[in-house]
């Protein structure tokens, strides 16, 4: 297990669950989960296995793209089923992962670059969740097509990211979480490589700071503004202002962290850092 890095600047307590959407029905009092958009049989039969990935891999496109294609509202159940299933499993331990694998975090670099994102969710994300949404999203998306030669045979390996919290294998993307009340949870430690903007040299040198909203098409408050200039501030003064970037200033598919951050709070951070 890692260590060695200092507490968060303020701590609070892991959030109480918060999801709009449920695919769960009551029968006599107790919950059950029960997807309507895939076959539930055959994914848990699946996870059993190292390369559940590869087993899932069609399902999941297929899901992604119906999502993708439905209402927003639609697309919202769909993805909701889709990651309270490995937020589930992966609680309980039941998806097959590695005990070893590469070192990931071999390549890590001095930090010299800050990647602001937002987690495009309603706020009060859980640590569980986003552990789960980025197994899938990014670790599973990787194992199933590596794209680096010496990594190749990773393919059909059980999924490892060497990174664990209270003795759990962890898969966050991001170093810190800043809450909508300003306060800031440390993710992963700063020697850990976090696999956030799909490039690899830049992951390798750079901290991820994700806010917990959803900033498309609007900006943070002026107190969570404060709190992200506070931490770069505090434990990253070695950054430049011109290295403090947007993930889509490093990745222009994506328009994280929102539209309205290039040209109103990113400066807004900058400034508090002058
Ligand atoms: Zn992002």
């Amino acid at each position: 297990m890692k260590g060695g890095e200092a507490a968060p600047l303020k701590t609070t307590k892991e959030p109480v669950k918060k999801h709009r959407l449920e695919p769960y029905f009551n029968f006599g009092g107790r919950k059950f989960f029960m997807p309507k958009y895939f076959d539930e049989q055959k994914w848990l039969e699946a996870i059993q296995h190292n390369d559940w990935y590869l087993r899932l891999s069609d399902d999941y496109k297929r899901l992604i793209k119906q999502a993708e294609e439905s209402s927003k509202e639609i697309s919202e159940e769909i993805k909701e089923e889709i990651y309270q299933f490995f937020e589930n499993h992966l609680e309980k331990g039941d998806i097959t992962l590695g005990k070893k694998g590469p070192n990931w975090d071999e390549e890590r670099k001095p930090i010299d670059t800050i990647v602001i994102h937002h987690t495009k969710n309603p706020h009060g994300i859980t640590w569980q969740r986003l552990s789960a949404m980025q197994l899938v999203r990014l670790y599973a998306t990787y194992y199933a097509s590596p794209y680096y030669e010496k990594e190749k045979h990773i393919k059909g390996e059980a999924i490892f990211s060497n990174h664990f919290k209270n003795s759990h294998q962890i898969f966050y993307a991001y170093h810190w979480l800043i809450r909508m009340d300003g306060s800031a949870e440390r993710l992963l430690n700063d020697n850990e490589v976090g696999w956030q903007v799909g490039n690899w040299e830049v992951n390798c040198r750079s901290v991820a700071i994700c806010l917990d909203n959803d900033f498309e098409n609007s900006s943070p408050s002026d107190l969570v503004i404060s709190s992200v200039a506070k931490l770069i501030k505090e434990k990253y003064p070695q950054v430049g202002l011109e290295k403090i970037v947007g993930h889509r200033e490093v990745n222009p598919k994506t328009i994280c962290p929102g539209d309205e951050f290039l040209t109103g709070w990113k400066l807004k951070i900058i400034s508090a850092l002058k």
